[in-house]
């Protein structure tokens, strides 16, 4: 099915219609287990010397097909859904990281990351350095002996600063370490980081993905072009105690770490999906190519809007010719920018306060890439519990108003923004 493009995958990878009843649509398998022929098959599935399905902490069949699908649209040998996108990016860092190894991330990150790795994964004893990467060569200058991965978004949530992943990559590759790249905001229909480098991609099903704003998710989608064997990484290389002795990297080549988030990830940390909500991510997956080009143009024209207006101070949207970004975003965002739009308010802070709590259309929460559009003031929200340079490094600044653009007329949401502009 890979070799198909986007939206065919989105619509058909992973689903066999004479496995399911010949159901046209994705069934929600709602069951917790799975009943096994024999005591022999079940010890086979738990030894792996058969493939099956054993608990849906594990897998699920309905999972199995979003697994696949995401593999598919991003390019990946596999990949492993999560109740949430924070649960797939704590999870694959438990998963392949140990006290005492250190990340160099971007600090252009989505808050509930940065904290993750600011101030509880230093707890159990893996550190961050945080780079301005807009600058490639800043990864490279932080690496330690200890450093086991590079992490970045590469639209970054809410600084929407497109990042050079060519360049990036080449950092990773010099200094053989796996390269992160959180995909949330650009979607997969927009970007593919692993043509550029990443060797795993993260996403929050729970924005575009799902699209609906109905149901948390998350996944990792492995590229399988990782080198486990470069010696820097024995938890592959070396019989696993936690799994009989299993050696990932032979028993599993290109597919290795995706077994060890199975094996390892989901079994001992247990952030399993939903099989429901599943199913309901499968049905945004579906429909994401024609939405993101929406969000897209509405966003664009929006933003291009926001500039004419004298209220604003400033506006930020990587596919304006005035943002700093513009070029990196027609190199790796040519189809569509995504929806987010951040911009200033002459008036600043009081003036950001009061047109967020103004506005009718947009709604005022902690979500992005609904369907509906949305309206945040960060500072005081998602970005909280930064201190104020850390918040000036992730791109919030005190004035900032980050929009996720929806799919409503513009008509209407140019008229609900200048109605509270006027109060
Ligand atoms: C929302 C978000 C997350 C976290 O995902 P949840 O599904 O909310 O746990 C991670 N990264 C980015 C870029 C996000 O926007």
């Amino acid at each position: 099915m890979s070799d198909q493009k986007f939206s065919t995958n989105a619509l058909h990878a992973g689903h066999d219609t004479t496995q399911t009843g010949g159901t046209r649509a994705v069934p929600i398998y709602q069951t917790s287990s799975y009943v096994f022929n024999d005591t022999e098959h079940a010890a086979n599935l738990f030894a792996l010397k058969e493939l099956g399905f054993i608990y849906t902490r594990l897998n699920n069949p309905t999972n199995q097909i979003l697994q696949d699908r995401l593999a598919a649209v991003e390019g990946g040998v596999g990949a492993v859904v999560f109740a949430s996108g924070t649960s797939a990016i704590a999870t694959g860092l438990m998963t392949l990281l140990k006290a005492g190894d250190h990340i160099v991330a971007s600090s252009s990150l989505y808050g509930g990351t940065f904290t993750l790795l600011n101030v509880t994964l230093p707890r159990l004893g893996i550190t961050t350095t945080f780079v301005d990467a807009s600058n490639p060569e800043s990864f490279g200058k932080a690496v330690q002996d200890n450093t086991r991965a590079f992490f970045v978004e590469s639209l970054g949530n809410p600084k929407l600063d497109v990042l050079d992943l060519k360049a990036i990559s080449k950092q990773a590759k010099a200094a053989q370490v796996p390269f992160i790249v959180d995909n949330t905001v650009a979607s997969p229909a927009l970007l593919n980081p692993i043509e550029h480098g990443a060797n795993l991609v993260i996403h929050s099903l729970t924005k575009y993905i799902g699209g609906q704003g109905t149901s948390l998710g998350g996944a990792i989608i492995d590229a399988g072009t990782f080198d486990w064997t470069n010696g820097k990484f024995p938890e592959f290389t070396e019989p696993s105690a936690g799994y009989h002795g299993l050696v990932y990297s032979e028993a599993l080549g290109a597919a290795a770490f995706t077994f060890k988030l199975i094996l390892e990830g989901l079994r001992d940390f247990g952030g399993a999906l939903s099989p429901y909500n599943a199913f309901q991510i499968i049905q945004g997956l579906e429909t994401l190519n024609v939405r993101i080009k929406q969000h897209s143009a509405n966003a664009l024209e929006l933003a291009t809007w926001l500039e004419g207006r004298e209220e604003v101070a400033w506006v930020n949207y990587p596919g304006l010719k005035s943002s700093k970004y513009y070029d990196l975003a027609k190199e790796y965002l040519p189809k569509g920018q995504s929806g987010l739009v951040t911009f200033g308010l002459k008036g600043g802070f009081e003036a950001a306060k009061k047109v967020t709590d103004a506005t009718k259309v947009f709604s005022l929460l902690a979500n992005i890439g609904d369907t509906k559009s949305l309206i945040i003031h960060p500072a005081s929200t998602t970005h909280q519990q930064l201190t104020a340079e850390q918040q000036i490094d992730a791109g919030v600044g005190a004035d900032l108003i980050r929009l996720s653009v929806g799919l409503e007329d513009i008509a209407d949401l140019k008229a609900d923004l200048e109605q509270a502009f006027a109060q």
